[in-house]
């Protein structure tokens, strides 16, 4: 009996070091994958745990959770309330955060993105002459800021057709300088010369922006893969 009972305290004993093992395993492991992926909060800007979802009438709002240890050592849990889920109000206080990482051209790309959302064309129209002015005037300032982005992407898509012809005349002339005897070389230099003339002929540097989309698409893939096979001269 006396035995029987010294082995149930042994099995017990060893049974707590191996759960506070675990324990201590999870502990180290999670507080790792915290610090790998430790996130700032829009509102306060403190980094926090984990964004908690609240469903209430079928409708979730979010809260950023800060875990803090308090003046007696103990840990405590403190929420920031980031607002309704799919709310834009969240997405582009969160914005930075959620696209952290992205460059600067993909950041616009979803802000636009964002405001084509914000558009409601079916909306009425307010008959009142002080909304109406307002309405008016928003949509007449949208018209003249949508015409700007217009042309400043037509001068950007310019400057990369730019850089392609640029580009492509330039590994011509290093390729001919380089490796008159390479063989391989030579064959990827008739190709880039028959390019460099299609591009020409086409006058792209001007047709670009009545070209279709397709179009400039084959032109861009037909780049990237000389690009591709010209890497092995470093070019
Ligand atoms: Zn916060």
């Amino acid at each position: 009996m006396m035995l029987n009972i010294r082995n149930m305290f042994l099995i017990a004993i060893v049974l707590l070091k191996n759960t506070f093992k675990l324990w201590l395993s999870i502990n180290l492991w999670t507080e790792k994958m915290s610090r790998e992926t430790q996130k700032i909060c829009p509102r306060c800007g403190e980094p926090y745990r984990w964004i908690y979802r609240e469903n209430i009438h079928g409708r979730s709002y979010l809260y950023a959770v800060h875990e803090y240890i308090d003046e007696n050592g103990r840990k405590r849990r403190r929420k920031c309330y980031l607002g309704p889920e799919g709310n834009y109000e969240y997405v582009s206080a969160t914005h930075d955060l959620e696209f952290y990482g992205l460059t600067k051209e993909d950041r616009y790309i979803r802000y636009l993105e964002e405001i084509i959302d914000l558009f409601d064309v079916d909306e009425p129209v307010p008959t009142d002459p002080e909304e109406f002015k307002k309405e008016f005037e928003n949509i007449m300032r949208t018209k003249s800021l949508v015409k700007k982005i217009s042309y400043k992407i037509d001068e950007r898509l310019r400057k990369i057709i730019e850089t392609i012809i640029s580009d492509i005349e330039a590994s011509i002339d290093l390729l001919k300088r380089d490796y008159p005897d390479n063989p391989q070389a030579q064959e990827i230099l008739k190709e880039l010369s028959k390019f460099d003339d299609e591009l020409e002929r086409s006058n792209l540097i001007k047709s670009f922006r009545i070209l279709k989309e397709d179009v400039l698409r084959t032109y861009i893939e037909r780049y990237l893969l000389l690009k591709n096979r010209l890497k092995i001269y470093n070019l």
